[in-house]
């Protein structure tokens, strides 16, 4: 096979990550790159800067070090490598990310103890407070923008607590950072995981880890992988100048170059948290104005990030038809996540402006008037 007919987007990617790159980025990846060359190593360097400018104005106290694979990788490199033997995780959780993380620290033989709150629900701060009087307990762990419903959890008020009491804090920010401005310095995070492919719309293949050097500096001997030590791709990165210690995905981290490059055109973090919160603003006020239910009640503080919808309910509502439909229409949503619950989801992130959503609005409008026969008022 030489075709090359399918390599032209037919439709918008409403998911969050992978999701829509810009042509630009994709173009980036257009050349290849020896890993061992100081060219492609200054890349590296210049990539693991903008990231730790990007997350703080203390950049003296934190380093960026990447790491290959999806983001779960690097969620499990962080818990694999940061953890001593006689450790103990706390781990406070209300989706399937948070879920993931208990897997993780099950499968790495790392003690844990769990906070479980529904998926619809923030967690409790005071049951925090109380779980953290354990002394057995050194690290902490939460999900930021929980992607399973798209709520965002209060890790600055959770942050305090935790450091209230001299605990270690570990941030899945993988779907937040790059979106929601957040200084790391002032949140007191120890250790913040996010990916190439979410909020600074990157393409997949790697993630990357930003963590206070004082804290990773006593690491070393800690992993329970090799491919996944932290501390040792630290160190390579560190004393061979953007060295990674295996192959690393060369064109995409060029393209993560650009997709920086990018987001400071666009006027930082900031700008795009405004570009996000537009169109889940607009969404979520167009799907009210159909009909649709959100999942996340006003006691949940619901993110830029992605948004989760109810079935219509009293109407013969086939999921699979309403995807093809709206794909047909140029746009791929996301299906739902949360367990009991019918609903789907639809993302604002990535190569997405108030256009679009716009244009996703109408596509939605036509699909229930003809469909489900709902009267819709435009
Ligand atoms: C995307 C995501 C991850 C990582 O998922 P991968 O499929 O491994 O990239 C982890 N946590 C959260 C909150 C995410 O949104």
């Amino acid at each position: 096979m030489n075709s090359y007919d399918d390599l032209e987007n037919k439709y918008l990617l409403l998911t969050p990550g992978p999701l829509s790159t810009s042509a630009t980025v994709r173009r980036a990846m257009h050349k290849d790159w020896c890993t061992w060359d100081q060219e492609y190593n200054g890349l590296v360097e210049e990539i693991r800067h903008k990231l730790i400018a990007m997350a703080t104005t203390e950049v003296d106290d934190f380093t960026a070090i990447l790491m290959q694979g999806s983001g779960s990788f690097s969620v499990e490199a962080v818990l694999g490598s940061v953890i001593p033997k006689q450790g103990k995780l706390l781990i406070i959780h209300n989706g399937a990310y948070g879920t993931r993380m208990m897997q993780m620290a099950a499968c790495l033989n790392i003690e844990y103890f769990d906070l479980a709150y529904a998926e619809t629900q923030m967690p409790d701060l005071e049951e925090i407070e109380t779980a953290l009087l354990d002394p057995s307990i050194t690290h902490v762990a939460c999900v930021h923008c929980e992607t399973t419903t798209g709520i965002l959890n209060p890790i600055a008020e959770i942050g305090r607590l935790v450091k209230a009491q001299n605990k270690i804090w570990i941030v899945d920010a993988m779907s937040s950072f790059g979106g929601v401005p957040m200084d790391i310095a002032a949140l007191e995070i120890d250790f913040l995981i996010s990916s190439a492919n979410k909020c600074i719309q990157g393409v997949p293949g790697f993630g990357f880890v930003l963590a206070k050097r004082q804290v990773l500096e006593q690491c070393q001997g800690f992993a329970r992988s090799v491919s996944l030590d932290l501390y040792d791709q630290w160190q390579t990165m560190e004393k061979h100048h953007g060295k990674w210690r295996f192959t690393s995905p060369t064109h995409v981290v060029r393209a993560f170059y650009q997709a920086l490059i990018e987001l400071e055109h666009e006027g930082g973090v900031t700008a795009r948290y405004q570009r996000y919160s537009t169109n889940q603003q607009c969404l979520a006020a167009g799907m009210q104005a159909l009909g649709f239910e959100r999942v996340l009640d006003e006691t949940c503080t619901q993110s830029p990030i992605i948004s989760t919808f109810l079935y219509p309910q009293d109407v013969n509502f086939d999921f699979y038809a309403f995807y093809e439909n709206l794909k047909s229409a140029g746009f791929v949503i996301y299906p739902g996540k949360v367990s009991n619950l019918d609903c789907f989801r639809i993302g604002n992130i990535g190569e997405v402006y108030l256009s679009d959503i716009e244009k996703l609005l109408t596509a939605i409008a036509a699909y229930c008037q003809s469909n489900l026969h709902i009267k819709v008022s435009a």
